[in-house]
């Protein structure tokens, strides 16, 4: 037993210092990167997606590297890059000094006789964005973000695509594509199981950067025909991207697993802040919070017509900082306008009315389990359900059917109780997110101290913070599974379908994992990694 408990802190020590140098961007730990020579691919692959939408705003190194650029051409691009910069500031500005930042940016963008002034704005332009300006600050800042983007998007972007800044850009995708296996990480302990394998820590070599990495056992998934299931998974987890839904970074293959690279949460999920932190409930504070995450994470999967189905404090996971993501997409399903669902999909005691009656449904379910998801983080129990109560599923169907949910005791202050009533409405056509076309639960009072534009920028402070020296996790011992699939063969089919899986690196979370981990700038430099101007293709 003495040597269990010696393994499992051996296991935490390794990890905690992978978290420990990801933090700190640790540089002694990194395999270092060199960047290949683009192939012709690059080439062909840059002219099928030669927009300037794609290369120069929605990717992240391409942005960094089209920046760059301006920045080193003649004044009017320098100008357009100065103001885009200040644009971005202004946007995420808070209230307070907002006004002061439009009035700045006017001055030395829109006045004809400042020396950055963005000659390409029309006489016509100058007098709408400086007339306007006390009250549609936000109009003249559009009106000019259009007139720098049609600017940019002319001579500009074609002199750039010319520039040794887009032969590192073509380099840089070479890399990204690169095929990633077991090699290209370190491996740390198990930090949950699933239906069909473990989910443990990694750390990418060249960049220090920790992920989790759930693992598939192929045997396990043909013996039980997940296939499907788990490409669904990957499929909608790679297409996602949002501050808080778990975002998918690689999906490869080994010789015996299909491997899902996604954000680490090391904070734990937050039924185990609900029940196993001592007094049950959280902070009300939190709760707002982490609801606000939630509710941003859900609308963002609505957006594209994808439905969770499975919301519960559970699948809401906590990062090193604090800020939560829906996670376990394993249930969600893409529903295109128009299409509904009737299957019974969910958990007991979080699914709503409708699901439950096996009638059509689409994204109204996801609003019921926010409403059982934020009465349990308050109260440490459910709606319909209390905390250890053994109670048959069909007692809980009744209840949720047909009980009113009851606030006994607790600490619930009027807006908690209001926006709870509203989720919990057993009609669908009276519950808050599905009583209209836009109607928004962000405008609830329960979240009027949240500046929900700030939030989703990463801008506001969480409440509470994970401790960096413990592991939100179960030993290792307690994942363990020594069981062996034996009695399944894989055929060349398989194979065509571990191909389809393996698709690599996650374009725009691979970019930002280069930018973040200081890994772009290092490489970037010139001086250190000076590679001449040929520029063969443009
Ligand atoms: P399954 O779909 O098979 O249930 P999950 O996606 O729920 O698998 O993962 C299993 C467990 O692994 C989770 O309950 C959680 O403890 C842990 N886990 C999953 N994803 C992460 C992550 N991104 N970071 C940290 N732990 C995770
Ligand atoms: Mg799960
Ligand atoms: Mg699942």
């Amino acid at each position: 037993d003495d040597l269990v408990g010696l393994d499992s802190l051996v296991d935490n020590t390794a990890y905690l210092r992978g978290l420990e140098s990801d933090r700190n961007k640790l540089r002694i730990l990194r395999v270092p990167l060199t960047l290949p020579k683009p192939k012709r691919f690059s080439a062909l692959w840059a002219a099928a997606e030669k927009t300037y939408e794609s290369l120069c705003e929605q990717q992240p190194i391409g942005r960094k590297l089209f920046q760059q650029f301006l920045l080193t051409s003649d004044p009017q691009c320098v100008a357009a890059a100065k103001f885009l910069d200040e644009l971005s500031d202004w946007s995420f500005a808070e209230d307070g000094t907002k006004e002061k930042a439009k009035q700045r940016i006017l001055s030395k963008f829109c006045q004809p006789q400042s020396q950055t002034f963005l000659s390409y704005l029309t006489a016509e332009d100058v007098k709408l964005c400086l007339s306007h300006s006390d009250k549609k600050g936000k109009a003249a800042m559009e009106l000019m973000r259009e007139a720098t983007r049609k600017f940019l998007k002319e001579r500009p972007f074609l002199e750039y695509m010319k520039s040794p800044f887009f032969y590192r850009f073509l380099q840089w995708k070479e890399c990204e594509r690169q095929q990633i296996t077991d090699r290209y990480f370190y491996e740390f302990r198990t930090l949950g199981r699933g239906g069909f394998g473990e989910v443990c820590a990694v750390q990418v070599k060249h960049t220090g950067q920790m992920y989790a990495c759930k693992k598939l056992e192929k045997k396990r998934l043909k013996k039980k025909g997940g296939e499907r299931l788990a490409l669904v998974e990957k499929q909608i987890l790679e297409k996602v991207n949002s501050a808080f839904i778990v975002n998918l970074a690689y999906a490869y293959q080994s010789k015996t697993h299909l491997c899902l690279v996604m954000n680490l949460m090391s904070g734990g999920d937050l039924r185990f802040h609900i029940y196993e932190l001592g007094q049950r409930g959280i902070r009300m504070e939190r709760v707002v919070y982490y609801a606000a995450q939630i509710i941003t994470g859900i609308l963002h999967l609505h957006s594209m017509d994808i439905v969770y189905r499975d919301l519960k404090p559970e699948n809401v996971l906590l990062d090193g900082k604090g800020q939560c993501r829906l996670s376990d997409l394993g249930l969600a399903v893409e529903l295109p306008k128009g299409k509904m669902s009737c299957q019974r999909a969910g958990t007991t005691g979080y699914m709503a009315p409708e699901v439950l009656k096996q009638e059509y449904y689409r994204t109204s379910v996801d609003w019921w389990a926010l409403g059982c998801s934020i009465y349990e983080m308050v109260a440490g129990r459910l709606p319909f359900k209390d905390f250890r109560e053994k109670v048959q599923n069909s007692e809980v169907t009744r209840r949720t059917l047909e009980d009113d949910c009851k606030f006994e005791g607790k600490c619930f202050d009027g807006p908690t109780k209001d926006i709870i009533n509203h989720f919990l409405k057993k009609r669908v056509v009276f519950r808050l997110g599905c009583r209209s076309r836009d109607d928004d639960p962000r405008t609830h009072t329960f979240f009027r101290n949240i500046n929900f534009h700030r939030l989703e920028a990463g801008l506001v402070e969480p409440p509470w913070i994970p401790k960096p020296n413990v592991v939100y996790s179960k030993d290792t011992e307690d994942f363990r599974d020594n069981s062996e699939i034996k009695d399944v063969k894989l055929d060349a089919k398989d194979e065509k379908f571990y191909k389809e899986f393996s698709t690599g690196a996650v374009s725009v979370c691979w970019q930002w994992e280069m930018i973040d981990s200081g890994v772009f700038d290092e490489v970037n430099n010139p001086e250190v990694n000076g590679h001449g101007h040929e520029n063969v293709w443009t």
